[in-house]
């Protein structure tokens, strides 16, 4: 790893931590109330060790093997660990044992199998049901009519820990058009919140959309290029409508 690349992360961090603040004072939010999860996947580990230098301490991973190799060369380091992907039911194990959040939760039998591989003595895992806001069959997560029955599964489980809903955008160069489905999961969060069960975490809002997801509310946004670079090109979200880079 050359200090040159490390030097352009800790700037591209500091340049994204100003970009929500600048997005956080125009929404009239809170100055603390977003926070920033570095997605780190197919970077290697010593882009998240200067990351984590320049003060970073919640990754996001999207594949599950790729996460394991990087947790054992980081394991000095005190960082959060989120999963980002999606949930293959043969690997909850391992992001039940590893991981300290979940976001794209989408099934009710990947909740019990998370729940119970949860190792007794580690703190329930975080969850967040990721809802299908554009009704795009690419997009995976649940249509929203379904979300209130998948949080009602997940309270029931003592392995985890509802925090709220998860959202990835749909592909769309109208800002305009791009900001609906970001809505859309705010008001869904509004809808089903209760004091039993608050739904604090909006996880929503990428490179391109970060702007537009803390001014509808996003909680927690999930940055990798902007951060790290691009990624190496992914053929499948090409044929789905996502610029090269973006490397799901
Ligand atoms: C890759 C990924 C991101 C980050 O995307 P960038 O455009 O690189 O910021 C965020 N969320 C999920 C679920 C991802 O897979």
């Amino acid at each position: 790893m050359n200090a040159n690349k490390n030097i352009a992360i800790d700037v591209n961090l500091a340049t994204v931590q100003f970009r929500i603040l600048a997005a956080t004072r125009q929404a009239g939010r809170a100055l603390d109330a977003v926070g920033l999860i570095a997605v780190s996947k197919h970077q290697g580990a010593p882009a998240l060790r200067a990351a984590y230098a320049a003060g970073q301490r919640a990754f996001g991973e999207s594949y599950v093997q790729e996460a394991l190799d990087k947790q054992a060369q980081l394991n000095d380091l005190a960082i959060e660990w989120h999963f980002i992907g999606r949930i293959q039911a043969n690997k909850t194990r391992p992001i039940a044992a590893e991981f300290d959040w979940v976001h794209g939760l989408a099934d009710p039998g990947h909740a019990r199998r998370l729940s119970e591989q949860r190792p007794a003595g580690r703190p329930p895992l975080k969850v967040c049901v990721q809802v299908n806001t554009s009704g795009e069959a690419s997009k995976g997560g649940v249509a929203p009519e379904a979300v209130a029955d998948l949080l009602a599964v997940c309270a029931s489980l003592s392995g985890l820990r509802v925090m709220g809903l998860m959202t990835l955008p749909v592909p769309d160069a109208d800002p305009h058009r791009r900001r609906e489905p970001l809505r859309a999961l705010r008001l869904l969060r509004d809808r089903l919140t209760t004091p039993e069960q608050p739904l604090n975490c909006l996880s929503m809002g990428m490179s391109d959309d970060l702007e537009a997801a803390v001014l509808e509310g996003a909680t927690l946004v999930r940055i990798g290029t902007a951060i790290f670079g691009a990624r190496p090109y992914n053929r499948d979200l090409a044929l789905a409508g996502f610029p090269s880079g973006i490397g799901l």
